[in-house]
């Protein structure tokens, strides 16, 4: 399959490298690929970044059949650029793609399709401090037909946003709420994959607890609600006396690539880790015997973000004395350091443009 390349006659104006947020300024340019059952996926092309046509009956729009991904490429001190881990993404979104029917894509030509977009919009990495670009690969159905099935047209899609530093206030712990009364996944459902409708069905719980002054919803499982799962987009770990824990990957929850990378770090430093069912309840009882010490999330955008304060069922616990814990600040230093090439890299996560 041959990548053909379009440049863009007119570049924006970069922007300030200090002043960016999360995800509203694109680049120059987009990685698009088209699938059809007679000619499989094809046409692959790096082209200016530009609007998708759409009937307005395309699958997308009505039955949600859509993945993606969100992964980061980092400027080193010398100015190269490297990305972290991202053939992980890539088996990650065929997996997703994989439970709702998307057909696979081939993940060494995505990768190295993506590395050429790199170097194109090499410009647009941002190398003020805690500064990338956030890179998101989407894949879309684009049968324009009313019925519900698989699509059989799809579009594989990638664009990039530079981003701020995600605690522009600094390092600072957030408050989750524990909802009782909505479930994000259930056994046997698609909450492993990264796919639109998971997102949708988290927004109204989310809301709520904003309303309620919190930052974040903390999903339980969907059967006994008593089993914690995972945060928004973050998986989570909790510190009980010397063991670092984090739930089992069930099927509901998402298998996120920085809570591997945690994980994997742990065992290398020696630290008891542990994969298994936690349930609310026992985070509570650690909590009221003192042996709660920390409680952190773990996901591309933040890397690592502390808890200072849990909500369930309307008794609130203060974790940590609602300071960041050695822990979180050891797995947010250790990685952030691997990410912009100041530590070494120790498990080849790093993957230079
Ligand atoms: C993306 C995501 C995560 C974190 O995954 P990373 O690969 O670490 O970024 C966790 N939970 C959900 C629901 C997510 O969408």
């Amino acid at each position: 399959m041959q990548l053909t390349i379009t440049k863009a006659d007119q570049l924006k104006t970069n922007p300030d490298d200090a002043k960016l947020g999360f995800g509203s300024i694109f680049t120059d340019h987009m990685f698009n690929m088209d699938y059809n059952p007679q000619d499989g996926w094809h046409n692959p092309r790096i082209e200016p970044y530009a609007p998708i046509d759409m009937d307005p009956a395309t699958m997308v729009l009505h039955y949600g059949q859509a993945v993606f991904e969100g992964l980061k490429a980092f400027r080193t001190d010398s100015g190269a650029i490297q990305l972290f881990r991202p053939k992980d993404n890539f088996k990650r979104l065929n997996n997703s793609s994989r439970l709702i029917c998307i057909p696979g894509i081939d993940e060494a030509f995505a990768l190295d399709a993506l590395k050429q977009l790199l170097v194109i919009e090499k410009n647009w990495v941002p190398s003020a401090p805690e500064t990338s670009l956030y890179i998101r690969p989407a894949i879309i159905a684009m049968d324009p037909f009313l019925g519900v099935r698989a699509s059989d047209t799809y579009r594989f899609f990638i664009i990039l946003s530079p981003v701020g530093a995600y605690y522009a206030e600094g390092f600072n712990p957030v408050k989750i709420w524990v909802t009782k009364n909505h479930v994000r996944a259930v056994r046997g459902g698609v909450g492993e994959a990264k796919t639109a409708g998971n997102y949708a069905a988290s927004l109204y719980a989310a809301d709520q607890a904003h309303k309620q002054g919190y930052t974040q919803v903390l999903w339980l499982d969907g059967i006994e609600q008593q089993y914690i799962e995972e945060v928004g987009a973050m998986n989570i770990f909790f510190v009980i006396d010397d063991e670092l824990i984090t739930p089992l990957l069930s099927g509901s929850i998402l298998s996120g690539i920085t809570r591997d990378t945690v994980i994997t770090l742990a065992k290398m430093w020696n630290l008891k880790v542990a994969e298994r069912k936690i349930s609310i309840a026992e985070v509570m009882e650690a909590h009221a015997s003192g042996k709660l010490k920390e409680i952190f999330g773990s996901g591309t955008a933040a890397v690592i973000s502390p808890v200072g304060e849990l909500n369930y069922n309307e008794k609130v616990i203060t974790v940590g004395g609602g300071k960041v814990g050695p822990m979180a600040n050891k797995f947010y230093k250790a990685i952030s350091d691997i990410q912009y090439g100041k530590a070494e890299d120790p498990a080849g996560w790093i993957e230079p443009i």
